[in-house]
C-alpha cells in the first residue's frame, strides 16, 4: 500500500535502522525507543493489524514472534524482553500495518499503562 508509513519503509522508500529481512518479515529500530531495545517487526505483506489477520496467517503470526525471540537472543536479553501487539484505538495502534514490538534492556512493569 503507497500510503502506508510501514510499507513505504519496507520497500526503502522511507529510512530505516533496518536489524534483519527476510523473505516474509522486516525488522527495524523503533524511531522513539521505550527501552533500550525496541524493535518493530513487521510482516512484508500489508496486514492493517492483527484484528484484520486470517486464519491463514497463523505461519505467519508465528514467525513475528520466533523472530522476536532470535532477536533478544542476539541482543542479549537474557533478563527477559516484552512482544506487544497493539490492537485498535483502545491499545494505542497508531500505524495500522501489523507490527510486533520487542522491547527490552530494563525492568518492564505490568501491567502496562
Ligand atoms: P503502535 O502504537 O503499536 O501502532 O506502534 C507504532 C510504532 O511505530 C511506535 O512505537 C512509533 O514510535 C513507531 N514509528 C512510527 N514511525 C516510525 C518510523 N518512521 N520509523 C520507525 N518507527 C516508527
Ligand atoms: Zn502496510
Amino acid at each position: 500500500m503507497s500510503d502506508c508509513l510501514f510499507c513505504r519503509i519496507v520497500a526503502g522508500e522511507i529510512p530505516a535502522r533496518k536489524v534483519y529481512e527476510d523473505e516474509r518479515l522486516f525488522a527495524f529500530e523503533d524511531i522513539k525507543p521505550g527501552a533500550p531495545t525496541h524493535i518493530l517487526i513487521v510482516p512484508k505483506r500489508h496486514l492493517a493489524g492483527l484484528a484484520e489477520a486470517a486464519d491463514g496467517d497463523a505461519a505467519l503470526l508465528g514467525e513475528l514472534q520466533l523472530r522476536a525471540a532470535a532477536l533478544a537472543q542476539a541482543r542479549g536479553l537474557h533478563g527477559g524482553y516484552r512482544t506487544v501487539v497493539n490492537v485498535g484505538p483502545d491499545a494505542g495502534q497508531s500505524v495500522f500495518h501489523l507490527h510486533l514490538h520487542l522491547l527490552g534492556g530494563r525492568p518492564l512493569a505490568w501491567p502496562p499503562g
